[in-house]
């Protein structure tokens, strides 16, 4: 298992804490990419139940170094939150390691999308308000302050000044609202960074080493693919790439050092916030999905929209991140249910189509095209041999396998470590 990328392959949720935390076990260096503290994973393990939102996955085994890679935004009140939370639940964090090209997340950041979100009114993205987006827009637009330079007081002071004076003429100018005090935001920073410093590395050159001694690195995504800021459903979209080149540039490694790229896919599908999903089921069924899923955010609470297997949708996930292999989870959640669909194509304007169109407005208009199957109707939770699960979950897991168009490497029965099926290596 040299380097392996774990990515969600629909829109988020699909389960990576689990599957991360379960392939830690072997790592050396599991390293968070994209994404900030809008993702929640959540895990269930020997420790208990734990939702992280910042720390890679992999802080439960204390000889894995966890990175919090370049590609990720920081809040660090809600890091040290996290940090603190993990210490009195008796894990350590001293495995922990912050890339100093990490840009961080400002006060302003939150109140300027709390502000921009209510702008849009009922064309509003359904964002966390967390500050993740105007974070990622300042980092484009090279107005970012990174946690390198928190080290140094001085030059901190300058470009907070600078980046700030710029802020505030919007907060005044544009919404009509008080500025933001310098000084409060200073002191209030300078004191993170001091917290801050000893987690703070050059993360490239220790992960260089790990590969060059063979070891063992997890690449860990956040959010999904159809999220994507170029492939997903955008606007309705995050501001991090969470695909398999993200991770490329977002741990600092190169794509040819990245050995294998397992695709997450929940055994349905799901999406929260707003935007378009093709096969969004909309009664009783959809509605049993999510009572039995529990599909409601981990950080947010808000209720999942729920729908039946996207293949359409699955292949362009396979075909932009190069899947090598895919994990199917939640598929205990379909074991109540008598037939399963799985959308194999979409009608668009009278006319049968097998792509993801660029558009949400065609993708509203998207008629799925489903084929059936019986369920199994019996409960799969303890079963660990692919052999053994019914011939109906079989069939569905090979059937999704052909129209995904890459080998099952694994197949999650339950939230905990121990409920995965292996039905073939993941490298
Ligand atoms: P992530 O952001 O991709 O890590 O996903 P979330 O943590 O938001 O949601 C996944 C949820 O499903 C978590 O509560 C997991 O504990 C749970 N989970 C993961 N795999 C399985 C599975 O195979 N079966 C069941 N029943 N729950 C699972």
């Amino acid at each position: 298992m040299p380097v392996i990328a774990v990515i969600g392959a629909q829109w988020g949720d699909e389960g990576k804490g689990k599957v991360v935390d379960m392939l830690a076990e072997k790592a050396d260096i599991v390293v968070r990419f994209s994404g900030g503290d809008n993702a929640g994973h959540t895990i269930i393990n020997p420790y208990g139940k734990f939702a992280l939102q910042l720390v890679p996955s992999g802080i439960f085994y204390p000889d894995a170094v966890c990175i919090i890679g370049n590609g990720v935004v920081v809040n660090p009140e809600v890091l040290f939150k996290e940090i603190n939370t993990l210490n009195q639940r008796g894990i350590s964090t001293d495995n922990l390691v912050i890339s100093d090209r990490a840009n961080l997340i400002m006060p302003y950041h939150l109140a300027l999308e709390g502000l921009e979100e209510e702008a849009r009114g009922k064309d509003a993205i359904g964002t966390t308000r967390n500050g993740i987006g105007p974070a990622f827009a300042d980092k484009t637009a090279r107005r970012g302050i990174r946690a390198a330079d928190l080290l140094d007081k001085e030059v901190f002071a300058k470009r907070l000044a600078s980046i700030l004076e710029y802020k505030n003429t919007i907060f005044t100018g544009t919404y009509g609202v008080a500025p933001l005090s310098l000084d409060e935001i200073y002191n209030k920073y300078c004191e993170f960074g001091e917290r801050m410093t000893p987690y703070i590395r050059e993360t490239t050159a220790i992960i260089d080493e790990a590969i060059k001694r063979g070891e063992h690195i997890l690449l860990e995504g956040a959010q999904g693919t159809l999220l994507d800021p170029d492939f997903g459903t955008y606007p309705y979209a995050t501001s991090s790439s969470p695909l398999a080149g993200g991770a490329s540039v977002g741990a600092g490694i190169g794509p040819t050092r990245i050995d294998a790229v397992l695709g997450l896919f929940k055994a349905y599908i799901t999406r929260v916030g707003a935007g378009p999903m093709p096969t969004r089921l909309d009664d009783e069924t959809g509605e049993l999905l999510r009572k039995q899923g529990n599909e409601y955010g981990t950080v947010s609470g808000r209720p999942r929209d729920c729908g039946w297997f996207d293949s359409v949708a699955a292949r362009y996930s396979t075909r932009i991140n190069g899947f090598t292999g895919a994990a199917i989870t939640k598929l205990d959640n379909l074991d109540t249910l008598t037939y399963l669909r799985i959308c194999t194509a979409y009608e668009l304007d009278g006319e049968i189509i097998d792509y993801f169109p660029a558009t949400i407005q065609a993708l509203e208009r998207v008629k799925p095209v489903y084929e059936e199957m019986p369920g199994w109707q019996t409960s799969i939770t303890d079963i660990l041999k692919f052999e053994d699960l019914p011939r109906q979950a079989r069939d569905y897991i090979n059937r999704l396998e052909e129209l995904i168009g890459c080998p099952v490497n694994l197949i999650c029965v339950g939230p905990e470590r121990g409920q995965t099926i292996q039905k073939s290596p993941v490298l």
